[in-house]
């Protein structure tokens, strides 16, 4: 089903009465020409691409829960291209460009949002990184702006300018960064996927990788075995699990990242901001919820919940900056399975394995990535070479050293 304005006109006259599901709940087929593991943002993306730009379409998306139980659907929903390195910047840009006509293509509302990030800094040594970010980005086409403390001020006067350990001394602004709602996302790339013949397969957990001779042949799951010409691995926190199928170790660590959100209030804050000198970066939400999010737990985990003491951390950051959230009440807070990767930099590649093909180390910055890591993604696979914005995110970075060390550029890299 297409939506528009003259679809919505029938279906009020109708009482509402004919909308179809937004995607078909497929069941497995025997055989596919692509298998794509994982219903993520990045999962669904690539087969969306594989069908829409590359004639692909006998693909299945293989999902162990239901669309959006992962981390597509538990971030804090910040879109950015404001990196630094050149293996980043062309890559986020391209997915900066997708989200500008996302919702046109996939003829899915996804609320996207390009209210600006800021990026705080508190000294003149920290000033002087941001220039240079900004400069950068500038090289490259992508927008920044400097902003002086008076500028941020007229911005958001209730900040703690004056704070005696962290005063602010201005931001970096990418107006054309925001954010955009998360599951809306993936549920624009199922509807979009699904109209172009994609079978979204959820509740089949993949349990086995088959391989013959050095070629992947297909996958054993909860639902049966499914054979596949190609297989392709978006499984973001578990990627080291599944990789292990296929008797590969990734140079990756799982950790729980948490978000939180609190009661509604009126408008407050209309732009995403990051502070400069701890761990804590804060939006509001369309409902009114202030949504703000800090560092991954210190410890290895696949649980989907994290634990106190980032609580404790991203509270006292959230007071440093910003003194009168305090009186705010928090409503809810989750976690979700990140796979950082030891450079902070994805890897969208070949695996040793023929056929085998992995997408995976989004640490906590894959969501913004998504329909850039779904395009070329789904460019490797059909073409068997890698997209030129996305050749430097090769596996075998970790083994030759040419990594490519930005580790997302949060607000404060080095607690990655
Ligand atoms: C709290 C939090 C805040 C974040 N904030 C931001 C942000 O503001 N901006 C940003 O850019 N990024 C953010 N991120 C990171 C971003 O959400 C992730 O990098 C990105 O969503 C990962 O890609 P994905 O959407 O494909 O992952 P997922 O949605 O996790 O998809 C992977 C899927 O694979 C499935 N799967 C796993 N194993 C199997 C199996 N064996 N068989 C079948 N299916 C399997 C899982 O069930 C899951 O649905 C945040 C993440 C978290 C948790």
């Amino acid at each position: 089903m297409r939506y528009s304005v003259f679809s919505l006109l029938a279906q009020t006259l109708r009482g509402h009465k004919g909308w179809q599901p937004t995607w078909r709940d497929a069941a497995p087929k025997p055989e596919y020409d692509v298998l794509v593991i994982g219903g993520g943002g990045h999962g669904l993306a690539t087969a969306y691409y594989l069908a829409s730009r590359h004639g692909i379409r006998n693909v299945a998306v293989i999902e162990k829960g239901y669309i959006g139980s992962g981390n597509v659907g538990r971030n804090t929903t910040i879109i950015r291209s404001n990196y630094l390195l050149p293996g980043n910047t062309p890559f986020y840009e391209l997915s900066m460009k997708l989200w500008e006509g996302l919702e046109q293509d996939l003829n899915y509302n996804a609320m996207v949002s390009q209210r600006g990030v800021l990026n705080l800094y508190h000294s003149d040594a920290q000033r002087d990184a941001y220039a240079r970010r900004g400069n950068a980005m500038r090289l490259a086409g992508v927008d920044a702006e400097l902003l002086d403390r008076e500028q941020v001020r007229a911005m958001l006067p209730f900040l703690d300018y004056e704070n005696g350990r962290f005063p602010i001394q201005g931001g970096l602004l990418q107006k054309r960064g925001g954010s955009a709602r998360h599951d809306a996302v993936a549920w624009g790339y199922a509807h979009a996927g699904d109209r172009n013949g994609v079978d979204i397969v959820q509740n089949c957990e993949v349990t086995g990788l088959s391989i013959e001779n050095g070629r992947v042949t297909g996958v054993e799951t909860t639902r049966g075995p499914i054979r596949a010409k190609k297989v392709a691995v978006a499984v973001a926190g578990n990627s080291s699990r599944v990789a292990a199928m296929a008797g590969l170790r990734l140079p990756i660590e799982s950790h729980v990242l948490q978000a939180f959100v609190s009661e509604g209030v009126k408008p407050l804050i209309d732009t995403v901001v990051t502070f400069g000198a701890g761990h804590f970066y804060v939006s509001q939400s369309d409902k009114g919820g202030l949504v703000f999010g800090g560092d991954i737990d210190g410890y290895n985990s696949y649980a989907q919940r994290g634990n106190l003491p980032v609580i404790e951390d991203v509270m006292e950051s959230a007071m440093a900056l910003w003194p009168g959230v305090g009186r705010i009440r928090m409503l809810r807070h989750w976690g979700g399975i990140m796979d950082m990767s030891m450079d902070g930099s994805p890897i969208i590649d070949h695996t040793a394995v023929q056929g085998l093909y992995l997408n995976a180390g989004w640490c906590y910055g894959g969501f913004k990535a998504t329909p850039a890591s779904g395009f070329c993604f789904a460019h490797l696979i059909a073409k068997d070479e890698p997209h030129p914005v996305a050749a430097a995110y090769r596996l075998d970075r970790f083994a030759t050293g040419r990594v490519i060390d930005e580790k997302g550029v949060g607000a404060q890299p080095n607690l990655h």
